[in-house]
């Protein structure tokens, strides 16, 4: 290759067949939820999706033009490639995959039993936050205890693994590569989640406090802490779920939204998760969902607005720069996710002031725990990293004391953790996502006076947020959109306006 003008043309064409690759394997994802069963022509694709990104003439290419060349787009897609190249050769690394599929089985094979009945995940899930029964609660706690410790080994050799594969590219350990492919440096998160969690601590230690009290509970055990915060599911009838689609409209109506012309189609379907965001083409963009009664959708759905919106108004055509990292892409659908926390949105939902306040008082106790659960795993899941020989049961036991203020307790969990397996370095993007969104709230209810009801809002998000891609690094994004470089500040007034 003689001239970037060369270089250009071969990254056009190489571009082309994984855009090509990406759109099938997108439309075959989405018959795979639908029907529910995987198509061989999926594997067959990631195959070839992975051929495409760990190819060496490429890799050769880019490193070698990296430096040289002029033109500042071109260098920049050269950049995130590069990124992408390396991410791509740790993640998709052999062993890795074969470890990871082994504990993925482990996990979905997994026989949870609580009062002598086998029952799935969600139902342990539901009783850790409703159950009035202290030992059933305790009992469906303990459940997940042998699947900690069957997963143990395995899992620690898959830390390992990683861990020497990030550092034969210049990394002390996997954590910070994957920090650092984000644009995220260790100290720098772990730095953001104190301050976070010392900031509010003492409305923390209040509501935990109040909650026990309230129950007769003489101490808080890691089996009653979701129970004191979260439970109680707000069922109010405002929040149906026939009325989900509508009020989706209502608000993109008021907005200058138009779902038809961009493309946006939503689906409602059995998936496993509460919604997703399908970008499929540029025009193609599908949110799935499988609606509940409550508060709780409307946000999921409002979320999932966000990623389907910042898929729509991405105007990259290089996926590439299409792509932005995990944290900013949570970040824009947490933007959106907040509409319904405003005020404005809510009356016009048909809540009148007392549910309003009800629904503050009950969003306070649910958001602390959902913070502070992803706080205490993340901060665990670095330390691991750190260093795989200490004791785990121990630091377990200690991360969730100090973050979430239960009773010490080493029983082995640890392990059983979904996310250490299949989505490694993730749990922090939930609670950095809070503190973008927080911070361009706070910045448009300045300037603008707030997003319901400015429908010139959604001009200057598209423009200074959404629009670019990846072409920018998104905490210049940030930073450029809000007057100042992203921190915890706003999500912390936030939480602290929410006691009223
Ligand atoms: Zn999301």
């Amino acid at each position: 290759m003689a001239s970037e003008a060369e270089l250009k043309q071969y990254l056009e064409v190489w571009e082309k067949e994984l855009q090509e690759v990406m759109e099938k394997m997108g439309e075959l994802s989405f018959k795979k939820y639908k029907e529910k069963k995987l198509d061989p022509e999926l594997v067959q694709l990631e195959k070839r999706r992975m051929e495409l990104l760990l190819n060496t003439e490429l890799e050769g290419m880019v490193k070698y033009w990296l430096p040289l060349v002029s033109d500042k787009a071109l260098q920049r897609k050269l950049e995130v490639l590069s990124d992408t190249i390396l991410a791509s050769k740790v993640m998709s690394h052999g062993e890795v995959s074969t470890l990871v599929r082994e504990l993925d089985s482990m996990i979905v094979g997994y026989d949870y039993v609580v009062k002598g009945q086998l029952v799935d995940l969600g139902t342990v899930r539901n009783i850790l936050k409703n159950e009035p029964d202290r030992e059933v609660r305790k009992e469906a706690w303990l459940t997940s205890k042998n699947l900690s410790l069957q997963m143990e080994e395995k899992l620690l050799e898959l830390v390992h693994l990683r861990n020497s594969l990030a550092r034969d590219q210049g990394y002390a350990n996997y954590a910070d590569m994957s920090l650092a492919l984000q644009g995220l440096q260790t100290e720098q998160v772990k730095e953001w989640l104190l301050d976070l969690t010392l900031k509010t601590n003492d409305l923390y230690q209040d509501l935990l406090t109040s909650g026990a009290k309230e129950q007769g509970l003489d101490s808080v055990q890691p089996w009653d802490v979701q129970y004191l915060l979260d439970s109680s599911g707000r069922s109010d009838s405002v929040f149906s779920r026939d009325k989900l689609l509508l009020a989706l409209d209502q608000w993109c109506k008021q907005h200058g939204v138009d779902l038809r012309e961009l493309g946006i189609s939503v689906h409602f379907m059995d998936i496993p998760y509460n919604g997703l965001c399908m970008s499929i083409k540029r025009d193609d963009i599908r949110i799935l969902g499988n609606p509940t009664n409550g508060y709780g959708y409307y946000k999921t759905i409002f979320h999932e607005l966000g990623h389907s919106l910042h898929s729509a108004y991405n105007e990259q055509d290089s996926p590439v720069l299409r792509r932005e990292a995990g944290v900013f892409s949570e970040g824009m659908a947490e933007l959106f996710g907040y509409i319904m926390h405003e005020g404005k949105w809510l009356e016009e939902l048909g809540l009148n002031s007392e549910g309003y306040e009800a629904l503050q008082k009950s969003l306070l106790g649910s958001w602390f725990h959902y913070l502070r659960q992803r706080t205490a795993y993340a901060l665990f899941e670095y330390s691991l990293y750190a260093n795989p020989a200490q004791d785990l049961n121990q630091l377990m036991a200690k991360s969730e004391q100090d973050i979430l203020g239960v009773a010490y307790d080493e029983t082995a969990r640890w392990a059983a953790n979904a996310w250490y397996v299949s989505f490694p370095v993730y749990w922090q993007n939930y609670v950095i996502a809070d503190f973008i969104a927080s911070q361009v709230h706070g910045y448009l209810k300045n300037e603008f006076g707030g997003f319901t009801g400015y429908p010139e809002v959604l001009s200057y998000l598209r423009e200074k947020l959404l629009r670019p891609g990846a072409s920018i690094d998104w905490q210049v994004k940030i930073k450029d959109a809000t007057g100042r470089p992203l921190s915890a500040d706003d999500l912390i007034s936030d939480i602290l306006n929410l006691k009223g």
